[in-house]
């Protein structure tokens, strides 16, 4: 069965039998703290014959995220301690963070910024918080790319994309203009030429990286609604968290890097999940994920293999994770192939 619309509360999943009626009282328990969405397309792509789904644990709620373990924090890659006006979040001297937008087509169990995110959330940004935090980029000539993100910001109407692209057009140090987003995965249709005239309006390099988590999500018309950016001169990378139950397993995590690399995508981060309130049941040993990303070395092509990171809990930015292929032994280096086997080299 396919919704008409998107579902948002936990009736609505019930009634489209989504969530067992047992779990109702849970659910709306989860729901009053964290914002559902689950746009048609999402919802045709989930198998209801499978409770361990990994469509369905990205997005169906559980009564399990009501639990919040001490480690996690409402802002846990320290968004806040980075912002200096609302809307920016300056953390690396040469980007920033735009956040326009708060809201998403569809609310990842597992979302990071799951505090912020959502129709109770930060909202959109208005016209004057817009231009002064445009203001800001333009007095800050080191800031050679602005990152989309938020919430998604390829929900936001092509006449608002527009505004924001025309703003960056006259702000000569910023050459990248970069978006996150999964709407070409949960909402292909919107992808259109509107949108994509939007995204054309600053004459800048734009990139679009596509956050996706299962192969099963680059359906055809998923790839099709890339291939329509990609065709428009938007070179695309991924971005995928790795998440137990979802992904955890080399076979699917190169299957799904295999159909971004045939979707035109070039495989970029692999998160480690964060430290979100109500996600430990997605988070992973370190050791764990360490052991599946090196196991793509090797079984799958270099065109393949993403930078497995870990946004430092904080604020203090990414760290790559990926288990070391060299060690240094005796006045030499150790380096291990693919397989596993230790061979010598030289200092020098
Ligand atoms: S699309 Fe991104 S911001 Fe929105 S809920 Fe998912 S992870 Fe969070």
């Amino acid at each position: 069965m396919t919704a008409a619309r998107s579902l948002k509360t936990a009736d609505e999943l019930v009634s489209a039998g989504l969530i067992e009626p047992q779990k109702l009282p849970g659910i709306r328990a989860v729901a009053d703290r964290y914002a559902i969405a689950l746009t048609p397309t999402t919802v045709s792509l989930i198998d209801r014959t499978d409770r361990q789904d990994p469509i369905a644990r990205q997005f169906v709620p559980d009564p399990v995220e009501l639990l919040t373990t001490p480690e996690e924090r409402a802002d846990p890659i320290g968004d806040q301690a980075h912002s200096p006006v609302k809307g920016i979040v300056h953390r690396y001297p040469d980007r920033v963070l735009l956040k326009a937008v708060h809201i998403c087509p569809v609310y990842c169990r597992f979302c990071f910024r799951r505090e912020m995110v959502g129709p109770q959330g930060d909202g959109t940004l208005a016209p004057e918080e817009l231009s002064a935090a445009l203001a800001y980029i333009r007095e800050h000539s080191e800031i050679w790319e602005v990152i989309l993100t938020g919430g998604d910001p390829l929900v936001l109407s092509p006449r608002r994309l527009s505004a924001i692209m025309q703003g960056l057009a006259d702000i000569p140090h910023v050459k990248i203009v970069r978006f996150h987003t999964r709407v070409p995965v949960v909402e292909p249709d919107r992808v259109d030429e509107a949108m994509i005239a939007a995204l054309k309006e600053s004459g800048k390099v734009v990139y679009v990286a596509l956050h996706a988590n299962h192969p099963r999500e680059l359906t055809d018309t998923a790839r099709a609604a890339c291939a329509r950016l990609i065709d428009a001169g938007f070179p695309m990378v991924s971005q995928t968290v790795l998440l137990k139950g979802v992904n955890d397993d080399p076979v699917v995590l190169g299957d799904l890097m295999k159909a971004f690399v045939e979707t035109r995508i070039k495989p970029y981060y692999l998160h480690h999940p964060d430290l979100a309130p109500g996600t430990s049941h997605f988070r992973l040993d370190i050791a764990e994920g360490q052991k599946i990303v090196t196991a793509l070395r090797g079984n799958i092509s270099g065109l393949c293999q993403p930078t497995y990171v870990l946004d430092i809990p904080g604020g203090h930015g990414k760290a790559m994770i990926g288990e070391s292929a060299v060690r240094a032994e005796g006045g030499c280096y150790s380096v291990s192939d693919f397989r596993g086997e230790e061979h010598r080299y030289p200092p020098k």
